[in-house]
């Protein structure tokens, strides 16, 4: 009986040694298989398996991330792979959409310091058009396409506005990480959005390319 017991313990801690280095091999091979697919579309700008990339991307976000920085690679390079596969994947369902339905996000960062705009708790910051940022450009550019621009101070608000807007489509300015999440999030929700990285990184005074934006906002095609 105590022989017996004995086989079983053996064979499951034999089992279960074997799993490990399964989902090991496994985890690795993803790794490899998704710093491959980065660095590819990085430098070819040619999108392949969209589907799969964002896949393992979403699973191992956070240890492709350490691996590149573990290398002394910029790990803003898994956003930015992620975000233009998202800006190709999303492409036809956005550009189908009205230009009326479609929403222009920008984080509050853009503002000057000394940005006299007051904060609303439903909708986000309401510029004045002061003309001290390049937010003043944008609103009057976007109030002639007949698109709704919204200023947001974070993540839980930017959701708010969205659910508030109830737009087809978005477009979304934020850094490379803020847009990965950004977009992570406007999926589930079922909003097709494209996004355009700010010109200048920090937390106040960044900067856009406008004409980027623009283009982004009025991408266009026939239903
Ligand atoms: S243009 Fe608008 S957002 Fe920019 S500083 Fe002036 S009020 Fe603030």
């Amino acid at each position: 009986m105590v022989v017996c017991v004995k086989a079983i313990d053996t064979m499951f801690i034999e089992i279960l040694g074997r799993v490990v280095v399964i989902v090991a091999i496994l985890f690795l091979t993803l790794l490899v298989l998704a710093l491959f697919f980065c660095f590819f579309i990085f430098r070819t700008k040619r999108i392949i398996f969209p589907n799969l990339v964002l896949f393992i991307i979403s699973l191992l976000y956070e240890p492709l991330r350490r691996l590149l920085s573990f290398f002394r690679v910029d790990p803003v390079l898994i956003d930015r792979v992620s975000v233009e596969i998202r800006n190709a994947v999303n492409y036809h369902d956005f550009a189908v959409t009205d230009l009326e339905e479609r929403v222009l996000l920008l984080p509050q960062c853009i503002r000057s310091t000394d940005c006299p705009a007051k904060l609303n708790s439903l909708d986000g910051i309401h510029c004045t058009g002061c003309g001290k940022c390049e937010i003043a450009e944008l609103s009057a550019i976007c109030k002639d396409l007949g698109i709704r621009l919204y200023i947001s101070p974070g993540g839980t608000f930017t959701g708010r506005i969205l659910m508030r807007s109830r737009p087809k489509a978005v477009v979304g300015v934020a850094c490379y990480p803020n847009l990965h999440e950004g977009m992570l999030n406007t999926k589930r929700m079922g909003i097709p959005a494209q996004g355009v990285p700010l010109t200048t990184y920090g937390c106040v005074n960044t900067t856009v390319d406008i004409e980027e934006i623009i283009n982004k906002c009025k991408l266009q095609t026939t239903k």
